[in-house]
């Protein structure tokens, strides 16, 4: 392995943080450093560069209509830390708003109808056999072969492997395509045959390996929660949450204590890193001389590549290999009068063997209060996704044509929205192949050689809200840390 490149800090009067990326990565960096600053000897200038017009990357909430629109995400799970924990540091914790619980439920497309997913069905698994035993969505093979998970024996120890090879050996291919596919390809918008389950969701590799049984790990794991202090968790606002005013409060406060001592440059794309003993220098347009002591770098894997060819073509390499996808989302507001499903559920999953033209539908008001004024509902379509690459291009027009029919096919609707706004996300989903943690493990080793140059966002360890502001805070953390070492002069990092 190549030693680490040394750079020593020019002895100025502060230090100079560039952050390149203003999503919810980059933001919760730049927060985060300044944050621990006081902990340095010198003086810290961050710079937040951002490409677009605004910060937040994925994120956007809209008023449109008297509906409050969600582009990007809309809620974040709670049984991670670390958005939680944000929130609280920043005073938005009042403002956090839970699932509500009369409409806690999901549904899945089968044969064309939607029918509710069995209750305790947890991504991949059922709890509940009573549930299961009365589902309508398998075949009593299914069910039988699905409940025999619980005494199948443990499979070989194996590197990685696909969610679908998984979910076939465990529970079988009904369980794998009627429901699995659907509930988890459609939060990675993902090929679950690609899919690796080991950078995804190990919990239920564990549960195999440890327990012997997905079905009995899950048991065991809710009889403990049980006797466990609840209140400690994130438990109290159910497992997903969002902020009452939408999401956009939170990348807007952040921004706003990133500005009381730090800058936030809007339209400042950056098309590359030069790295010398000055430190590194941003290529920009218009072009900007000063070299910053350390960066963060939080955009998209393919971008960090452009961004890092100069001086680390191995590094460029890998992370051009993390493939991405693209998603729209038609975002419609109706009348429930011309709904005649009643929409009593959280949303709507198709799994691909239903050959319909869309992923998934959420009922974003029965979620979350004032996405929708009274008598009416917010529904979000998603159409595209690695399993219909096809599909993102078409025009705005086609889209809405086909999410016309579907819905008016799958809910009843009578097609007169109140409003309809087409939000689209080019390449915006990283998508964890088998084999993604052993690239990861070499793009961390490869940016190691490279002194307080920190990589962060959705691309290496989880792609959800708490997942990328953990990723940012990091990044942070590490920098700070190596800045503090180099304070007196020392020469190296790593
Ligand atoms: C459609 C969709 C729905 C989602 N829903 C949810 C959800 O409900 N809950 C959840 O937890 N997660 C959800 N996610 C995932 C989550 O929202 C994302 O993983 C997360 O927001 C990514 O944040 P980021 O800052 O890492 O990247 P991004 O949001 O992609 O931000 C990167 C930023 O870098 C900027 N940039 C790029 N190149 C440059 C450059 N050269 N110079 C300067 N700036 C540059 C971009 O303009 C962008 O603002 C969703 C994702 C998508 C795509």
């Amino acid at each position: 392995m190549t030693s680490p490149e040394t750079t020593a800090i020019p002895s100025r009067s502060s230090l100079r943080v560039a952050v390149i990326g203003g999503g919810i990565t980059g933001l919760a960096a730049a927060h985060r450093l300044r944050e621990v600053a006081a902990t340095l000897d010198r003086p810290l200038e961050v710079t937040l560069f951002e490409a677009g017009s605004r910060v937040g990357g994925v994120f956007e909430t809209r008023e449109v209509a008297g509906y409050r629109v969600e582009c990007g995400a809309d809620s974040f799970i709670t049984n991670k830390p670390w958005a939680i924990d944000l929130c609280r540091r920043i005073g938005l914790e009042s403002r956090l708003v839970p699932t509500d619980a009369t409409y806690r439920r999901a549904l899945v497309l089968r044969a064309g109808r939607p029918v509710e997913v069995p209750e305790g069905f947890q991504l991949l698994a059922p709890t509940k056999l009573t549930a299961l035993l009365r589902s309508p969505i398998f075949s009593p093979w299914g069910k039988l072969r699905m409940a025999l998970e619980a005494v199948l024996p443990r499979g070989a120890e194996r590197d990685d492997e696909s969610l679908a090879d998984f979910v076939r050996r465990r529970f079988g291919r009904e369980a794998l395509e009627r429901l699995v596919q659907p509930l988890v390809g459609g939060i990675y918008t993902s090929d679950p045959e690609r899919l690796s389950l080991r950078a995804t969701l190990p919990r239920f590799l564990e549960f195999e390996r440890d327990v012997g049984s997905v079905i009995r790990g899950l048991r065991r794991q809710a009889t403990r929660a049980a006797g466990r202090d609840e209140s400690a968790s994130g438990a109290r606002y159910g497992l997903f949450a969002t902020l009452a005013g939408g999401m956009s409060e939170l990348q807007n406060a952040l921004a706003s204590r990133v500005r009381q001592h730090d800058t936030i440059q809007l339209f400042a794309s950056v098309s590359g890193i030069q790295h010398s003993n000055d430190g590194y220098t941003l290529t920009m347009d218009p072009e900007l001389s000063t070299p910053f002591d350390a960066v963060i770098v939080a955009v998209p894997a393919f971008r960090a590549a452009d961004l890092v060819q100069s001086f680390a073509v191995d590094l460029a390499e890998n992370l051009r290999r993390i493939e991405y996808a693209s998603t729209a989302i038609v975002v419609s507001g109706h009348k429930l009068a011309d709904v005649r499903n009643p929409l009593d559920a959280f949303g709507l999953v198709i799994p691909a063997i239903e050959r319909r033209q869309v992923l998934a539908v959420s009922f974003t008001s029965r979620k979350f209060p004032d996405r929708a004024p009274p008598g009416c509902v917010q529904l979000r379509t998603f159409v595209g996704g690695a399993m219909q690459p096809n599909l993102f291009g078409l025009p705005d027009d086609e889209l809405l044509a086909i999410v016309r029919r579907e819905l008016e096919q799958l809910l009843g609707l009578t097609w007169r929205p109140d409003f309809t706004v087409v939000a689209r996300h080019a390449r915006s989903m990283p998508q964890y192949h088998v084999g993604h943690l052993r690239l990861v493990e070499e793009i961390e080793a490869a940016t190691a050689r490279h002194s307080r140059l920190v990589l962060a966002g959705n691309a290496f360890h989880g792609v959800g809200l708490p997942d990328c502001i953990h990723s940012g805070e990091q990044a942070a953390e590490r920098i700070m840390e190596s800045l503090r070492g180099k304070t007196n002069g020392e020469a190296t990092i790593r």
